[in-house]
């Protein structure tokens, strides 16, 4: 677990004034609608190398949405995002003065290659291997020779503790086996910052332990994660800090024992007690 002390603060403060160019993730008043409806009303906050930080908060809160923006799935409307220092949501400033859409298509899978998103249903390619779920966009994407892919895949299968499964297919793996090589698959492509969108709670509860274990390895190598979740264990244990959005918005924002034992907005309180 790391230390409180290497933090920089906590709650508002933290992400006052403009963008820091200087952190993994930097978000400032991000804003998305859809239609009429403001799903993210202003999130700001940082996430700087190494910090694990898990969000949680009632469901419809945006947290799947904000996530979906980082990783340049969503656009948004208001606001601004920077992925070490890099803006996302790239857009033409006018009409025909920007560039052209192949180039910003480029532009976004470049940016993209250094998240990884780990979803709530694995989402595997079904005719393909574990070792070529894992072994894929390293060579599509990256150009890595296909010989040397496989090679890096066994080693993350080796990692996520699924060496033996390298030849099945998903629907012959258990939940918690894909979700485990959807973790080794997004670990391929050497991402600097990992989402992971309640990565147990499509999986049957004996199986959370394992997908969680997994977690906890790459916080211990120093992975800068960003999870929803609420599993609260993972998040005392291994979360520096706990964020609870509600309609839209950062209600609370600290180290995950003081949310959990003395929060500052009574919403926070009763939200946690709701699910633990
Ligand atoms: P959470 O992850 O906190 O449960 P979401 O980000 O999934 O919240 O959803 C926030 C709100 O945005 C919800 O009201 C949801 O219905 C709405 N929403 C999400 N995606 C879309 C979409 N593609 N079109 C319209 N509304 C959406």
């Amino acid at each position: 677990q790391r230390q409180a002390g290497e933090q920089e603060g906590h709650g508002a403060g933290a992400s006052a004034g403009p963008a820091d160019a200087s952190a993994v993730m930097s978000a400032r008043g991000v804003v998305k609608r859809f239609g009429d409806v403001r799903v993210l009303n202003g999130i700001s906050m940082d996430v700087r190398a190494r910090e694990v930080v898990v969000m949680v908060g009632p469901s419809g809160s945006g947290k799947t949405t904000f996530l979906r923006c980082l990783n340049h799935l969503e656009r948004i409307d208001e606001g601004e995002i920077l992925i070490h220092g890099r803006p996302v949501g790239y857009r033409p400033r006018q009409p025909g003065s920007g560039r052209p859409v192949e180039e910003r298509a480029k532009v976004v899978a470049e940016r993209r290659r250094n998240i990884g998103f780990v979803f709530q249903r694995f989402n595997l390619f079904p005719h393909l291997t574990a070792l070529d779920n894992v072994a894929v966009a390293p060579t599509k994407v990256l150009g890595t020779p296909k010989a040397e892919a496989r090679e890096q895949a066994q080693a993350l299968l080796a990692r996520v503790g699924l060496e033996h499964k390298a030849s099945s297919r998903p629907s012959a793996l258990s939940g918690g086996q894909q979700q485990r090589v959807a973790i080794a698959r997004a670990l391929a492509m050497k991402p600097e910052l990992m989402l992971f969108d309640e990565p147990t709670s499509a999986l049957d509860p004996e199986m959370v332990g394992e997908v969680i274990a997994v977690m906890k390895e790459l916080v211990d190598d120093g992975m800068t994660m960003i999870v929803v979740t609420h599993e609260m264990g993972f998040a005392r244990s291994a979360a520096d800090r706990l964020i609870m959005f509600d309609g839209g918005e950062v209600l609370e924002d600290g180290p995950p024992e003081q949310l959990m034992t003395d929060p500052a907005h009574e919403r926070t309180r009763a939200f946690l007690r709701r699910i633990n």
